[in-house]
């Protein structure tokens, strides 16, 4: 099985429900013009998405131009949380550009002191400082500098480890790519900083032993004392399988961080803001972490990221050292007021939780169904299908792929597999799916696993 996407359409089954339109051909004949150019004017590394060329989003769906309409399980990449194009999003958007205030970089600006007020009264103790960013890589970025500084001034030169999880994504850049626990995406990095060490993540899947015992036995295995630990950061929940730690583990986690003058840090770029089931995605481990990241879902629309964490940690630099050109861009903050008013006032954490539980039973009974499906995923709306060769660990990239591909053919759109050797099927639609739709993508997916593995059958 070939894992690109064709540009040569192939015809479809013609569906019509109420939530989905496809036509025949898929991809669309008429979107070849614009799928063509832009695998002319961009990198390759941009083109492993599905065909599927978005013209405008709604709610939990997404539209093109010529009619065609799918159920989003893909919220783009786990942002739209309040759903695509709220009026309520482009109502603040609209009223910030038409104020003529379009950035300010670091001068102050009444939009930006609410964006950070509301954000540090939210936040739960520690995390009141908040720093305003544009991206997850760059708050991960941001971590890792705090990490260190803070480290260098409880221990010395030394205190410099950054200690995170195998199978981690943290972003694209340098950095963060180094913390980042997935060797593939690391080739290019020729001059590895010793000072990033990854152990296991203890998924209970891949991971047997979830013991906090066997972190530390893996971190003095790779050579690694405690006191040199500067910071611990993982995903909440790792975005490439959508598993959490144990929660006894994360609790020994936070007291072995305190005793050893670690800071821990959260990347919420993707639990954040109700994904979870919980308006924050490590209160599902009852520890308070001393940094988070966050990004994606905070806006539902325009790039804004953030670092919240410890006053005394976010103010290691003075004046004028910690800066980003965009950060706090008064429309991006703006767009984030609104999102977050539409998360709270929906209550769409809960939305998620209860949603959330239909969709983990639907997942559970497929998975009873084929053993192509080693391990499921997730608490609230994320969730991950781990396709496997059946009765073995050994991923199965192609039938994912499949899966994927089939299921975008049927009007259900997700975004292309992730997680080890692109095994997994990641579920992730805006908060605000309804049951009817939710269970209509279901009753999708188990149509393609139905039909991709029949024809892998010899
Ligand atoms: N952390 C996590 C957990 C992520 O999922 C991502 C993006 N998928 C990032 C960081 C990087 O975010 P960005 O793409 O905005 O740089």
């Amino acid at each position: 099985m070939a894992r690109e996407f064709s540009l040569t359409p192939r015809s479809v089954a013609p569906v019509e429900t109420k939530y989905r339109r496809i036509a025949t051909a898929f991809p669309v004949p008429e979107s070849l013009p614009i799928l063509e150019a832009l695998h002319r004017t961009e990198p390759i590394a941009m083109q492993g998405q599905p065909p599927v060329v978005w013209d405008h989003g709604e709610g939990f769906r997404v539209f093109d131009k010529w009619g065609n309409a799918w159920i989003d399980w893909s919220s783009g990449v786990l942002v739209t949380n309040v759903g695509h194009g709220r009026p309520e999003i482009i109502e603040a958007i609209v009223k910030q550009a038409q104020s003529k205030l379009l950035t300010n970089y670091c001068f102050p600006s009444e939009i930006r002191a609410r964006l950070t007020t509301r954000l540090s009264e939210l936040m739960p103790e520690p995390m009141k400082k908040i720093f305003l960013l544009t991206t997850g890589s760059e708050t991960i970025e941001c971590a890792i500098k705090l990490c260190r500084a803070n480290g260098v001034k409880e221990g010395g030169r030394r205190k410099n480890v950054i200690v995170s999880f195998e199978k981690a994504f943290h972003g694209r850049t340098l950095g963060s790519q180094q913390a980042g626990g997935i060797p593939a995406l690391k080739e290019w990095i020729v001059n590895h900083d010793p000072g990033f060490v990854q152990v296991p993540f203890p998924d209970g899947f891949r991971t047997p032993d979830t013991s906090f015992d066997f972190f530390q036995k893996c971190l003095s295995d790779a050579g690694i004392h405690a006191a040199n630990v500067a910071g611990v950061i993982l995903e909440t929940y790792q975005g490439g399988s959508a598993s959490f730690a144990p929660v006894e583990y994360m609790r020994q986690m936070r007291e072995w961080c305190t005793a050893h003058k670690a800071l821990l840090v959260c990347d919420e770029v993707q639990a954040g803001f109700g994904r979870t089931g919980t308006l924050w995605g490590f209160e599902h481990y009852g520890i308070k972490p001393d940094l988070t990241t966050w990004g994606k879902g905070v806006s539902s629309s325009l790039p804004l990221a953030f670092v919240a964490g410890r006053p005394d940690v976010l103010d290691l630099f003075p004046a004028g050292s910690m800066t980003s050109t965009h950060t706090g861009n008064p429309v991006c903050c703006a767009a984030a007021l609104a999102s977050i008013d539409v998360v709270l006032k929906e209550d769409l954490a809960g939305n998620a939780q209860r949603m959330g539980a239909i969709l983990h039973e639907q997942l559970h009974a497929l998975k009873a169904q084929y053993p192509q499906i080693g391990w499921v995923d997730g608490k609230g709306l994320v969730a991950g299908v781990a396709c496997v060769k059946p009765g073995s660990l050994e991923p199965d990239g192609d039938l994912a792929f499949e899966i994927v591909r089939r299921s975008v053919e049927k009007g259900v759109l997700m975004f292309s597999p992730v997680g080890f050797a692109g095994g997994t099927v990641k579920i992730s639609p805006p908060l605000v799916i309804n049951e009817e739709a939710l269970r209509e993508s279901c009753a999708v997916l188990a149509e393609c696993f139905a039909e991709a593995t029949a024809e892998a059958r010899p």
